[in-house]
């Protein structure tokens, strides 16, 4: 069975130099996939230090001109379909009060939190990348865990990014104390479609099968990089298969949290 995804708060723009077509474009292909409400959570203008320039988000001076275009859309498509504003963004501690001092004047609807970083920016650090290593397991559920508890973040995206290839008992005792923390604080961990339909290492069955049968809340995100994938519904129909297998019904909606900057 096939769950109705009438909520979307996974969405990019072109502005984050890897995701395609107009900001219009994301909307009328959702309205037509039957989408009610729709988040637009662009990779966030990270105000990096020493002039260090990211190709994969938007540029900090850009911010204006997503934001503008946003609310525009929100005005202009408010008879069909409930647009909100928002980013997707890492937590990178020493710059955390930097990017909640930057955001603040744009008074955004919310932030999903998606840590594809530990520390700094950079190929080494993609959270992606296969490892063994439990050093680096146990930074990024501690990061996680702390992001989640500074009450900013709606949901978690991708969850299961980190590509730990060691020991499972390792990644099953790691993994809990996320879970429950995520749990305790009532914010649903994302099924991420983009990694489904790209047969990414994510969603993964070992982090589901852990999460469901701990009692999580979980939300479908379509991780949209090009409007057409609203319109495929063979990866929603082999996504809502992937959920039932792991007993998961994932919620219809999810609370956003207004960040309080
Ligand atoms: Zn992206
Ligand atoms: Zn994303």
């Amino acid at each position: 069975m096939t769950y109705p995804m009438i909520c979307n708060y996974h969405t990019h723009t072109t502005r984050c130099q890897h995701a395609f077509g107009t900001d219009r474009e994301y909307v009328e292909a959702a309205i037509s996939a039957g989408i009610k409400k729709l988040g637009f959570s662009d990779h966030v203008p990270y105000p990096f230090k020493d002039g260090y320039v990211s190709h994969i988000r938007m540029a900090t001076d850009e911010t204006e001109d997503y934001v503008t275009s946003v609310q525009a859309l929100k005005a202009e498509y408010k008879d069909d379909i409930e647009i909100f504003l928002g980013f997707e963004a890492e937590y990178l501690k020493d710059l955390w009060d930097d990017l909640k001092a930057f955001l603040a004047p744009y008074h955004i609807d919310y932030l999903i939190l998606g840590q594809h970083f530990l520390g700094m920016e950079g190929d080494g650090n993609y959270c992606g990348r296969p490892s063994p290593d439990e050093e680096r397991l146990t930074k990024y559920v501690d990061t996680v865990i702390e992001a989640l508890r500074t009450n900013c973040f709606s949901y978690l995206a991708h969850p299961d990014l980190i590509n730990f290839t060691g020991d499972e008992k390792v990644y099953k005792r790691q993994m809990t104390r996320l879970c429950l923390t995520a749990k305790e604080l009532n914010i649903p961990l994302e099924i991420n479609l983009l990694g489904l339909m790209e047969q990414r290492q994510y969603p993964s069955n070992r982090f589901f099968s852990l999460a469901s049968s701990l009692g999580n809340s979980f939300i479908l995100g379509r991780d949209a990089h090009e409007p057409t994938m609203f319109l495929d519904k063979q990866t929603l129909d082999d996504t809502c298969l992937f959920a039932q297998k792991h007993q998961i019904v994932p919620l219809l909606d999810v609370i956003l949290r207004k960040p309080m900057f």
